[in-house]
């Protein structure tokens, strides 16, 4: 039995479906987040979850407790829950301290046992010796890890966070999640995180759930969503993703997209790559295209798509001729958009060599990286 189960999770608002038949599984010990646009029902999940909000239908189950099930709902303080919210929440007139021991407190925990607890979670948000401060004498950083420190005072069974590092500037964040992640695996916590933001949801995650206007998209690894993306939606939240829109589709084997002025070619036949490979799972058969009706795009990532000065060899397949039209150096490499003649928006690419505007360039698809898909 999974850890925690959410069945046909449904919440309507005023006739509109916000979030929309919801299903999900989780081991113990497991970091999802949820991912999607600002609006696409990522916090209205968290708090049904957390019993803020009372699903319209549904079922959902954390270890052993039912959570809701079919208008039955569970109250939010019998849910052993931890949250960590965006603004860190903390109250103002108390220390460090009285704020990571407040729930414990509440439990009415002895003062002794209390005061050991609140210096092992200072010690662990690596806040030691902090607990007389109070919170406007913290940076955000800090804040933030004494929010967190109070979220795993009382042990929760499953720890929820929503959008918990977006005050945060850009350099602290990538520090905070990636501490936080290492905090997380070695206590062992189960955790479900929200954000609008893929580097962080790629960083922190065993998996992702990509949600758009209420409906999953789909639920992977980070490899999975990034190597086999199930639309095109997941494929350009997740990572850079070139797309070339497909006019016609040939149902014959051999299959043939064609774009603007080029035939692009994928691989149709079984694929003949080790099964580790992930990227030619999920392929398009020829059924599944005349299915599509030619609602499809064929998709390169940037990095597999290479670049040419010269003309390559007239047998080489999936040539498109373009021109430089823009290039930046960042993180050590050059990324340049390509122009190509009837295809818009322009190709990102990555050239081996220092690219020139307006520079005539050569780009090649290799079929075994194109993929197609619905969209
Ligand atoms: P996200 O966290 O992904 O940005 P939310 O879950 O907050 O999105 O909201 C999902 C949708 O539900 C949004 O369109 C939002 O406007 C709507 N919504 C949220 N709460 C309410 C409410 N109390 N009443 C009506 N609509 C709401
Ligand atoms: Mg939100």
């Amino acid at each position: 039995m999974p850890f925690l189960e959410i069945k046909q999770l449904t919440k309507v608002y005023n006739a509109r479906t916000v979030v929309s038949a919801v299903d999900l599984t989780m081991e113990k010990g497991e970091i999802l987040s949820l991912l999607g646009p600002s609006g696409c029902g990522k916090t209205t999940i968290l708090r049904m979850l957390a019993g803020l909000i009372v699903p319209d239908s549904g079922y959902i189950r954390v270890d052993d407790r039912v959570f809701y099930d079919n208008g039955h709902q569970l109250p939010t303080e019998e849910r052993q829950l931890g949250m960590v919210f965006q603004d860190f929440a903390l109250w103002p007139h108390m220390t460090v301290a009285q704020n990571i021991g407040f729930g414990l407190r509440l439990r009415r925990q002895s003062n002794q046992i209390i005061a050991s607890r609140v210096e092992e979670l200072l010690t662990l948000v690596n806040l030691p010796g902090f607990g007389g401060r109070f919170p406007h004498q913290l940076s955000g950083g800090q804040q933030q890890r004494v929010a967190v420190a109070r979220a795993l005072s009382t042990t929760p069974r499953l720890l929820l966070l929503d959008e918990p590092f977006s005050s945060l500037d850009t350099g602290l964040r990538a520090t905070m999640r990636e501490e936080l992640v290492q905090l997380f695996k070695h206590l062992k916590i189960t955790a479900i995180n929200v954000t609008h933001d893929q580097d962080e949801a790629m960083v922190m995650s065993d998996r992702i759930m990509v949600l758009r206007e209420g409906v999953v998209q789909q639920i992977g690894t980070p490899t999975d969503l990034y190597l086999d993306p199930e639309n095109t939606f997941v494929a350009s939240f997740i990572g850079q993703a070139n797309f070339f829109g497909c006019k016609h589709l040939d149902s014959a084997p051999g299959d043939v997209a064609s774009t603007a002025n080029v035939n692009l070619t994928w691989p149709a036949a079984e694929p003949t790559l080790p099964p580790e490979s992930k990227r030619f799972t999920g392929l398009v058969s020829p059924n599944v295209l005349t299915h599509l009706n030619g609602q499809v795009s064929l998709m390169c990532r940037p990095d597999d798509v290479r670049i040419h000065a010269v003309p390559p060899a007239a047998e080489v397949p999936n040539v498109l001729a373009g021109t430089i039209a823009y290039t930046s150096f960042v993180a050590g490499q050059w990324r340049t958009m390509v122009r190509v003649p009837g295809q818009t928006p322009e190709i990102l690419t990555y050239p081996k060599f220092s690219p020139k505007i307006d520079q005539a360039v050569w780009l090649e698809l290799p079929p075994e990286a194109c993929r197609v898909l619905p969209g």
